[in-house]
């Protein structure tokens, strides 16, 4: 996997992003919210330290994060939040998916199947 080998630092607390699973860059990316484009240069980040995203998740592999404030899931429209909720989640079982896959597949084949038809 070409994240490990380049060492990855999280633009908010410094530490190496190690797996893809801790990927924020790579959840964007597979659910289509980093363009394939964009995805070399735009910065890494752990899912733990984007909480407004990484809240979203309900996978037994990840604890989700609580946010205060305007963008606390709670808060949102029940609506919005449990299809958020079920996107992103997907994505993550996708990084997960590639974790076990070990970089064997290509990069641009990494999003969701409704992201790459969007690419086509
Ligand atoms: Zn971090």
């Amino acid at each position: 996997m070409a994240m490990c080998e380049q060492g990855y630092l999280c633009q908010v607390c410094g530490q190496d992003v190690e797996t893809i699973s801790q990927s924020d860059l790579y959840l964007r990316y597979v659910i289509g919210e980093v363009d394939p484009e964009v995805l070399h240069t735009t910065p890494e980040r752990h899912l733990r330290c984007n909480p407004v995203l990484a809240q979203f998740i309900d996978h037994p592999q990840f604890d989700p994060p609580i946010v205060e404030g305007p963008f606390d899931r709670r808060g949102l429209d029940r609506d919005f939040a449990d299809r958020r909720a079920a996107w992103v989640t997907r994505g993550f079982a996708r990084l997960v998916e590639l974790e076990q896959l070990g970089g064997e597949i290509d990069v641009t084949t990494y999003p969701l199947p409704e992201v790459l038809q969007r690419y086509r």
